[in-house]
């Protein structure tokens, strides 16, 4: 058995951000902060904020008025916005920077007179909050899809994507969607974001050593999903776990080159936990740390939290000394804070 980690894996720029926006909050403000929608989409975050005292709810009118609420990393709509304001909520907004800038072109491409496409899957809250930013928005799933657009080729036409997305899948749509309206002009620059490239190119490096990919995350996170998709396309067998308790024993022996890989949303720790219990199982195998991408460029990136947070308290509460110990320790711990994280996507290896 050799067990090949992915590289990038697990949190990004925009999740680690999220997230400490929601600790600080409780942090300064105390409990009940509610949070609407799922803060990022992993169960394991959420389950953890939750107990925390953070309340996860649906639509801001479930949270009495004049309370403290966050907007979630996927980001949210104006009418949501207004909605919030109206109910005298104080709003902290953790929108990733990435999922703003996309929101923006919209708006753009809206006020230059452009049809606007958005590339994206129905039904997600990214998809949901960018629809909501300008009237019109014409949602293109597939490619079957662009077929179908009534768009006046005579006018131009902006098309943004999900920042989430495969790469390959929206390259093709992009490719049928250029050929039908020869005046469509993509974005300024890649909105499929680098967390989301980085981690499909590092699961293709894996599909290339590894007989089946493990990829840590949850259902409902769009980026896991897409690892999976991408890992089966390059000719890899692939499986979506939670934690270490979804691992397919069955498609694994000791003969196994298995790949471990992590959605943006994914906690290194649950990481961890699968590349422990893989040991537990089948003794001390060697572990291969996959280094596609420039380490400084990943994670170097940093988005800045809201001012109104800067100062709290939490600044000194998320300074912990990374926990070294057994494997039971890192399935046991609290989830990483701040520092906690950047040293462990720093120094993966250190902890096998
Ligand atoms: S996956 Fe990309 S868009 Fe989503 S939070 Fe992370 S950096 Fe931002």
């Amino acid at each position: 058995m050799r067990i090949y980690l992915a590289r990038s894996r697990a949190f990004c720029a925009g999740v680690d951000r999220a997230i400490e926006i929601v600790e600080r909050a409780l942090s300064k403000y105390g409990p009940p902060v509610y949070v609407r929608k799922q803060i990022v989409h992993n169960e394991f975050v959420v389950n953890q904020l939750a107990a925390k005292g953070a309340v996860f709810v649906e639509e801001v009118d479930e949270a009495p008025p004049r309370s403290v609420v966050v907007f979630s990393a996927h980001g949210v709509s104006p009418a949501v916005r207004q909605e919030a304001d109206s109910m005298g909520h104080r709003v902290i907004d953790a929108t990733c920077p990435l999922v703003t800038k996309v929101h923006v072109e919209a708006k753009r491409g809206y006020e230059r007179g452009d049809q606007v496409v958005l590339i994206a899957h129905a039904g997600h809250d990214e998809t949901l909050g960018t629809m909501g930013e300008v009237p019109g928005i014409h949602l293109v799933e597939s490619t079957d899809d662009v077929l179908k657009l009534g768009l006046d080729s005579a006018r131009g036409v902006t098309f943004i994507t999900q920042t989430t997305l495969a790469n390959d899948e929206v390259s093709d749509i992009v490719g049928h969607l250029v050929a039908r309206y020869p005046l469509a002009t993509p974005p300024p620059s890649e909105d499929v974001c680098y967390a989301s490239q980085n981690r499909q190119k590092a699961v293709k490096e894996l599909a290339e050593k590894c007989d089946t990919i493990l990829v840590v995350g949850s259902r409902s996170s769009s980026n896991a999903n897409r690892l999976v998709e991408v890992a089966i396309r390059s000719g890899c067998q692939a499986s979506l776990i939670d934690d270490s308790e979804g691992i397919p024993w069955a498609a694994i022996s000791e003969e196994s080159s298995v790949g471990v890989a992590a959605g943006a949303s994914t906690p290194e720790m649950l990481v961890v936990g699968v590349v422990s219990e893989l040991k537990r199982h089948f003794g001390d195998c060697p572990i291969i740390d996959l280094r596609v991408n420039s380490e400084d460029f990943e994670y170097g990136v940093q988005f800045t939290i809201p001012s109104g947070l800067r100062d709290s308290s939490s600044d000194t509460h998320n300074v912990q000394e990374a926990p070294s110990g057994s494997d039971e320790t890192f399935r046991s711990a609290q989830p990483p804070t701040r520092k906690m994280r950047r040293t462990k996507i720093r120094n993966p290896n250190r902890r096998f």
